[in-house]
């Protein structure tokens, strides 16, 4: 349905370094959900100007289907977008601002009123259409920004950042619904985010991008499960994996990283290629991975809490090698019935086959 292809976009000028976006590709399918998902400053509203043609690439194609868009004026793209102010129109009702995109396309005034009508009602916001955007709530609002997008029955829905303006109660009501809507019209979606869980919780596909470029494209659980690289790995997730500097060695027939604090047996069908033997590594561990184990346990690490956080669910355990080795600490999830506190020691042990190695070299 969409395809970018190695898209470059330099707002000033040519210089080294200044690339907004740096060479990326990515397809995404007929109805399909995907979300760009990266910290402040990555390229992902710069993208997502470029698919509404409000930004011409610097280089590189944009293709919707098989056609090439580059130079195809966005009120010819056939797609709604919801800015993250929503830009509603002031001076105009609720019905003009829906209708709005329809009258743009020359459609007479009524009938453009009965579509807005209609695209009201899936939004629920039917008995707000005389008002001002003024007079209504932040999530009224964001509806109204929502069925002003849908009205002209778009190909593709762009969304950025639409729900950072609503509070955290609203914001989960609203993802559903978006979820909902999407699913029921099919209509092609690209959401831009910097919340990790709202991209988790409803996209099909993720591409996490980092510096202008995809780190990894991939559904949501394989992205947790399986990310390609440290930044991936220690972007996802909260909280974040534990990260241990460490090496791989050969000890007694078993290859084991070894960090400053213990040392990690790799189970036999996780054996490295040979080559990795004296190799630095980063060992990742997730918080939840963690667990608090006897002493006597063959795996046992002892570590000292330094702090305990209480998160509602359970509690998250920051611990620290009590002689200072490992440089970092360590991260655990407990249940709340574990009684912790600062100072005391613990054994911990790292779930079985749960770790990832990242960086090798
Ligand atoms: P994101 O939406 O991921 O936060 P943006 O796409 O807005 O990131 O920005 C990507 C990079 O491009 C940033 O370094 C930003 O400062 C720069 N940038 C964005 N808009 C402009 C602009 N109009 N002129 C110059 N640089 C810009
Ligand atoms: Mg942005």
């Amino acid at each position: 349905m969409i395809t970018l292809k190695n898209i470059v976009k330099e707002y000033d000028g040519k210089q080294e370094g200044n690339r907004a976006v740096d060479g990326l590709d990515l397809e995404i399918n007929k109805g399909e959900f995907v979300a760009l998902l990266g910290p402040s400053g990555c390229g992902k509203t710069t993208t997502l100007m470029m698919l509404a043609g409000l930004l011409k690439p610097t280089s590189g194609e944009i293709y919707f289907q098989s056609k090439l868009v580059n130079h195809v004026e966005p009120k010819d793209r056939n797609i709604g977008m919801v800015f993250q102010s929503y830009a509603l129109y002031p001076h105009m009702s609720v019905r003009d601002n829906i209708a709005f995109p329809l009258r743009e396309r020359k459609v007479p005034k009524q009938e453009a009123y009965e579509r807005a009508k209609e695209t009201s009602k899936i939004l629920q916001i039917d008995h707000l259409l005389d008002r001002k955007p003024s007079q209504l709530s932040g999530g009224q609002q964001q509806r109204v920004a929502m069925a002003r997008a849908l009205s002209k029955n778009p190909e593709i829905l762009l969304l950025d950042e639409p729900m950072s303006n609503l509070d955290a109660r609203l914001k989960l009501d609203v993802r559903d619904e978006i979820r909902k809507i999407q699913r029921n019209l099919g209509v092609t979606t690209i959401i831009v985010t910097h919340d990790q869980e709202e991209a988790l919780a409803i996209s099909d596909r993720v591409a996490i991008l980092n510096g202008g470029r995809i780190q990894q494209y991939a559904p949501p659980s394989e992205l947790f499960n399986h990310p390609v690289n440290l930044f991936v790995a220690s972007f996802l997730g909260n909280p974040p994996m534990n990260l241990i500097h460490g090496t791989i060695e050969e000890k007694t027939g078993n290859q084991v990283v070894a960090t400053k604090g213990f040392e990690y047996i790799l189970p036999a069908d996780r054996r490295l290629d040979k080559k990795h033997i004296g190799k630095s590594v980063q060992f990742g561990i997730r918080p939840h991975d963690v667990t608090v184990c006897a002493a006597t346990d063959p795996q046992a690490i002892k570590l000292k809490v330094d702090l305990v956080e209480h998160l509602g669910s359970g509690k998250l355990v920051k611990a620290i090698d009590p002689y200072n080795k490992l440089e970092t600490m360590i991260r655990l999830l407990t249940d709340n019935k574990l009684e912790l506190n600062s100072g005391e020691y613990i054994y911990i042990k790292f779930k079985d086959r749960k770790f990832h190695l990242f960086d090798m070299t």
